[in-house]
């Protein structure tokens, strides 16, 4: 039995009520098989072993009173997976499937994710099954003061630095950066995504997003395309799907479709981006807004569709951005995506393909970037706010966006190098993986066991 074989049945055997972080340990760790083959430092070293187990999990009860005057209580978690290479960053995710197997798949993605971007960042993820939807501006304030008031004794500015993630964004990290004050005395950069009056950088909004296109931007040259003039199918419409619509308009892409968790809004003719902030940064309401107001677009519910496929991914478009949440994209959907002529699968969620539709755009040898490569726009321009708070600057749009641009296009390189240097030219998957890794289990060796 292989080492990966041997460390993968072990999770398995401990793990199989986390499926999620299963699914994301087995395609990390299978896709490295050939370094393993070829450097045997890291089985001496027991770092498989290491890496799959967070440095330290926090798991706290937050307790808040709801507008009714009545006791709510939410699980709260924060985990500390890797410090190799810096303090721990990674986001926070409020959403009602929040537990500790998501929240380990997102944080074990992130260690490799902050790695390549080159910058001194360890990986972590925090979250909460709270669902801030459909609750009142003070509730959500109240719980995020509750949420960071037990948060508080984990975190701080070169200690651990959390971001915003699904359900968490620049509302929550005001109300949790508010507390963290309060209750510290310390203004300092804990959180990234803060306000552009009190400490947050220009860009961090649209960085995911954009720093996805350019990814898309790099693998599509690689094979003598461009984005100017082809469709795109973008999935979800939050902060990602929203900054990764606006850049594709900028690089003359058209963009036809976002979704949300009841439907999706098809548009031939183009997204309405202007509509789609305004009903989803402004009145947070559903895209059957979105259809209101926009007369040419066609809204289908994912209630009337096949299950286990999204109509976004059946639009016909060249490119797909899935930009929602894990596993929205199927093997069937990926069929249909590759039936109908898409050329680039570019990922702004994480985990956002099943393992059989990773494999399927693999084989057919489509441009396919993996989230760890394609979103890591956000954590790195995270890095970028940490750098500017820690001198007390800030930096134009241009200079954080151009910035922004060169990681991408580091990012890029290391994984096309890498997947060349294994034998797999195209496959930034592995070559992601790997490159991710070896920065970090090679730190890890130099810093000793523990
Ligand atoms: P937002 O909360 O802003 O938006 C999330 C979007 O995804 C919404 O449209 C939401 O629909 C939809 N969605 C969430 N859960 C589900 C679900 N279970 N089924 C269908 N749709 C769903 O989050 P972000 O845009 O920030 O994050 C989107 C993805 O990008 C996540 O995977 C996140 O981890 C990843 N990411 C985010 C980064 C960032 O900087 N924000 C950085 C790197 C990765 P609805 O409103 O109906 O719930």
């Amino acid at each position: 039995m292989s080492y990966v074989q041997r460390v993968m049945e072990g999770l398995r055997a401990k793990y199989a009520y986390q499926p999620e972080f299963l699914q994301a340990a087995e395609e990390v760790l299978f896709s490295m098989q050939p370094l393993f083959d070829k450097e045997s430092k890291y089985e001496e070293n027991g770092i498989l072993e290491r890496i799959v187990v967070p440095e330290r999990t926090v798991e706290f009860r937050v307790a808040w009173t709801d507008d009714k005057n009545k006791v709510q209580v939410n699980n709260g978690y924060r985990i500390q997976y890797n410090s190799a290479l810096g303090p721990y960053k990674g986001g926070i995710r409020f959403h009602p499937s929040v537990n500790q197997g998501i929240l380990k798949f997102l944080g074990f993605e992130q260690i490799f994710k902050n790695s390549l971007t080159g910058l001194p960042l360890g990986g972590a993820k925090g979250g909460a099954d709270f669902d801030p939807k459909g609750k009142s501006d003070a509730e959500v304030m109240r719980f995020c003061q509750a949420f960071m008031t037990e948060l508080t004794r984990y975190v701080g500015a070169v200690i651990d630095v959390p971001a915003g993630d699904i359900g968490v964004g620049a509302r929550e990290i005001g109300y949790m950066y508010g507390q963290y004050k309060r209750l510290t005395s310390r203004y300092e950069g804990v959180l990234t995504g803060k306000g552009l009056k009190w400490g947050g950088s220009l860009a961090r909004k649209e960085a995911t997003g954009f720093g996805n296109v350019y990814f898309a931007e790099n693998m599509l040259k690689a094979v003598g395309q461009e984005i100017e003039g082809k469709t795109a199918a973008v999935s979800g419409s939050g902060n990602v799907a929203i900054y990764t619509i606006q850049k594709l308009y900028e690089l003359g892409a058209r963009p036809v479709t976002v979704s949300d968790s009841k439907g999706c809004i098809y548009q031939p003719n183009g997204i309405d981006l202007e509509v789609l902030k305004q009903v989803k940064e402004q009145e947070r309401a559903p895209l059957t807004r979105y259809a209101e107001l926009c007369k040419d677009a066609q809204y289908v519910s994912v209630a009337d569709y096949p299950a286990g496929e999204h109509p976004v991914w059946n639009v016909g478009a060249q490119l797909a951005f899935p930009s929602a949440t894990q596993n929205e994209l199927t093997l069937a959907d990926a069929k249909n995506l590759l039936f109908k002529g898409c050329v680039l699968v570019s990922e702004g969620a994480n985990m956002p393909s099943t393992l059989d539709a990773t494999k399927a755009f693999l084989e057919a040898g489509i441009c396919y970037g993996p989230a760890k490569c394609a979103n890591a726009g956000g954590v790195a321009t995270s890095q970028l706010e940490m750098e500017q708070n820690a001198g007390m600057t800030s930096w134009t749009f241009d200079e954080v966006d151009g910035k922004l641009k060169g990681i991408m296009a580091g990012i890029f390189k290391a994984a096309h190098d890498t997947a060349e240097e294994f034998g797999k030219p195209g496959n930034y998957v592995m070559g992601g993986n790997i490159a991710g890794f070896r920065k970090v289990a090679d730190s890890m060796i130099e810093q000793g066991v523990m």
